[in-house]
């Protein structure tokens, strides 16, 4: 690890002003160390933004939208009852992160920039940050190893031979199929970022660009819109053991019904792309449509036919599809 000076932010303004000057934000620093430790990042400065005053959930007092501050933690995002009761996806998807004691630290900000769990990205680098393998995301232009190792977590969609790695977010997912807006603050002012765009997967911006968050800007909350539909929600992980593990596949679902129709549903899938990957066709082709297994099932194993697996992952769409499948039939109340 490289030697770095650390200040405490007294305000957004001043933390974005360090940052201009090369600082890192340190929110909960559960990535951010590691990230230093493995020598993917080696920041001159830290400038300390878990003092800041953004840590606050709210619903507005017209109940429609339901306010996250970027530095509340996934455990407070988890037991909020305004998140339980108005977006309850996103509420297990917090939960279903980590561990606890990660949970207690680790800010829903910070979360949402965390970098894949490819484990050749994660090796450690040896001196003058030479690398064991070729990777695009460490070192650009010396290609991907995961394209011929061993690797069960590859993307399905947008990758390309350039990188083939996840997002692995829970809650990005939630935040995703919500509808949910970033509000982040730069030198310039503050603009909105609607969470399904806020990622890039590597067709949009290569294997070096995961975010459409500019340098030096910083994330100030969530703005989640509450309908029928979000309150409605419910989030499923797939993963090999029930706690403190990663997601294979994820499914973030909200669903409006009513006698046994669905009136209006969004679904996003989670570790099948850099990005939470939205499926407007099937949206739209399930709006109106029974509320039931098979028809639900019909329209996810049709959504799931352009997914790209890689050599010995044909398993993993019949997984997502199955993985949202069971989504919609939890938020319709149908399976628990
Ligand atoms: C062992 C382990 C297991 C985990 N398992 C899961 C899991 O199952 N599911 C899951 O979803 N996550 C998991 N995580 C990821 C964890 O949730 C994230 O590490 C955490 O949420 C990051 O938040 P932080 O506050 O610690 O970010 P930090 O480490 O402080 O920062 C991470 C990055 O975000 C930037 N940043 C932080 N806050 C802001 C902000 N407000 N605006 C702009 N930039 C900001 C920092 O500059 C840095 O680049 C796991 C992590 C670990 C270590
Ligand atoms: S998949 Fe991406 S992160 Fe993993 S080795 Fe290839 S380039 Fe690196």
């Amino acid at each position: 690890m490289e030697n770095f000076t650390y200040a405490r932010a007294d305000s957004p303004e001043a933390a974005i002003r360090a940052a201009a000057d090369g600082a890192v934000f340190a929110a909960g620093t559960t990535e951010l160390v590691n990230w230093m430790r493995l020598g993917i990042v080696a920041p001159p400065a830290l400038t300390d933004i878990s003092g800041l005053d953004l840590a606050a959930i709210a619903l507005a007092d017209d109940g429609a939208t339901l306010t996250v501050g970027a530095l509340a933690t996934l455990n407070a995002v988890g037991t909020a009852p305004p998140v339980r009761t108005h977006a309850p996806a996103l509420a297990e998807a917090a939960l279903k992160a980590a561990s606890p004691q990660l949970r207690n630290r680790a800010t829903l900000g910070g979360n949402v920039l965390q970098r894949t769990r490819c484990p050749y990205f994660r090796a450690e680098a040896a001196g003058e940050g030479r690398m064991p393998w070729p990777c695009n995301k460490r070192v650009a232009g010396s290609g991907c190893v995961a394209r011929e190792a061993p690797f069960d977590r590859a993307a399905l969609f947008g990758w390309t031979d350039d990188c083939v790695a996840t997002q692995p977010s829970d809650p990005v997912v939630a935040l995703a199929a919500l509808d949910a807006v970033a509000r982040v603050q730069g030198p310039d002012g503050i603009r909105e970022v609607a969470m399904r765009d806020f990622h890039l997967d590597q067709q949009e911006g290569g294997a070096a660009t995961e975010t459409r968050l500019a340098p030096g800007e910083m994330i100030l909350g969530y703005r989640i819109p509450v309908d029928a539909a979000a309150r409605g929600s419910a989030y499923l992980k797939v993963r090999e053991r029930e706690s403190y593990e990663y997601a294979m596949v994820s499914a973030a679902v909200c669903l409006d019904h009513a006698d046994g129709t669905i009136r209006a549903l969004r679904i996003a899938l989670g570790s099948v792309a850099q990005k939470p990957w939205r499926l407007p066709q099937t949206e739209a082709a399930l709006a109106g449509a029974a509320l039931d297994e098979e028809t639900v099932q019909a329209a996810m194993d049709a959504a799931l036919r352009d997914a790209r697996p890689l050599p010995g992952q044909g398993w993993k769409p019949r997984l997502a599809a199955n993985a949202a499948t069971r989504a919609v039939m939890m938020a319709g109340g149908i399976v628990r």
